[in-house]
């Protein structure tokens, strides 16, 4: 069987254009014995595909994945046929195969899932009930925010991660500030009646200390470099950050310095912990039990914003720059 698949020309400096990809047409073949075919119904676009795109990690050092190679990261389809007791024709996944309209899956791939159709629409299974929503739910977790009185801050709060992490801690009592680009995005947040929003490219400093002027206890980073500096400048005595992302300098081209206030770490005792969601993957069943059930009853919200096509993957990713996105970025395949 002939289908398209995106792949990556050559390593982007900077903010990457869409002359850096390529659709391609491939035999996806038979499946061998342990492997399935995928007819892929949504891929997903996720900022932390930037970080395998660059022909050396600008931090550790080593070539990165993807330059010259199909691009991976998650999609969900449907089985269409089977090698593997694993999975039935008919059956739905979510895999990390990714951007290819149609996906061979098994051997020692990890990060495959069976998921029902019937608990949500398919396609949340990439956002706020796939990997952005563990990332969010399995961050706030590590700090236990409990608490009425405690200040939340999340950045990005309008896209999936930051929109999952805004509820759960409003849900856990605490005083959630949040903050986006644009003023739809605010709109919704507003919306969500969580608390403050406010656009960050007004100053974030200044307006977390006018919001909150005893100090933010936990900081929910999706964004990263100054950002994260000037939140650091906002924190309460003993405030807490989860590490989830950086958007703001993944098409940095030179490694970025960093926040240059870590002095603060020991004069406020500080503690900045990161969340990876791969280490986390185990924690789906309980995850789901908890969120899946908010999310069918509208208690928990979410946004997605999809656009049709396979060739419309570059620019739906380079849009997440310039916050293309409202919610989850998605491309639907016909
Ligand atoms: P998202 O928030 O749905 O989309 C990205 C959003 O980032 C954009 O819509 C834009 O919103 C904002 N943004 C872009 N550039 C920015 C900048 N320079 N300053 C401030 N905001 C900026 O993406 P997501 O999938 O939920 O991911 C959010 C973050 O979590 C990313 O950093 C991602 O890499 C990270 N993440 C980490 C893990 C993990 O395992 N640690 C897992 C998933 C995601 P505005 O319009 O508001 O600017």
């Amino acid at each position: 069987m002939i289908a398209r698949e995106v792949r990556l020309v050559g390593a982007p400096r900077g903010l990457p254009t869409v002359d850096d990809f390529e659709i391609v047409d491939v035999d996806v073949g038979e499946p061998l014995e342990g492997q399935a075919i995928v007819r892929n119904a949504f891929v997903s676009v996720d900022p932390f595909m930037r970080m395998t795109m660059s022909d050396v990690h600008p931090v550790l050092g080593r070539p990165a994945a993807e330059v010259g190679r199909p691009l991976s990261g998650g999609a969900v389809g449907q089985v269409i046929a089977s090698r593997t007791a694993a999975f039935a024709e008919g059956d739905w996944v979510v895999h990390q195969a990714g951007w290819r309209e149609v996906s061979c899956i098994g051997g020692d791939d990890d990060g495959i899932r069976t998921i029902d159709p019937q608990l949500a629409p398919v396609s949340t299974s990439l956002g706020v009930l796939g990997m952005p929503g563990l990332t969010a739910w399995a961050g706030l977790r590590m700090f236990e925010p409990q608490g009425e009185g405690r200040t939340v801050y999340v950045s990005a709060a309008a896209g999936t991660v930051g929109s999952l992490a805004a509820q759960l801690a409003a849900r856990h009592g605490c005083r959630v500030l949040t903050s986006a680009g644009a003023p739809a995005k605010r709109d919704w947040l507003a919306e969500l009646g969580l608390g403050p929003v406010f656009d960050y490219h007004d100053g974030v400093r200044e307006q977390l200390h006018a919001l909150a002027p005893s100090g933010v206890d936990l900081y929910f980073d999706n964004v990263g470099g100054r950002h994260l500096e000037e939140v650091l400048g906002a924190l309460a005595f003993r405030g807490r950050v989860v590490a989830c992302g950086a958007i703001s300098v993944y098409n940095d081209v030179e490694a970025s310095v960093g926040p240059r206030n870590l002095d603060l770490l020991f004069t406020k005792e500080l503690t900045i912990r990161g969340v990876r969601s791969r280490v986390h993957r185990h924690e789906y069943p309980e995850f789901l039990a908890e969120v899946a059930p908010l999310v069918a009853d509208g208690s928990v919200r979410y946004e997605e914003t999809i656009v049709h096509g396979l060739e419309q993957a570059p620019a739906a990713f380079i849009g997440l720059f310039a916050g293309a996105n409202l919610g989850k970025m998605l491309v639907a395949l016909a």
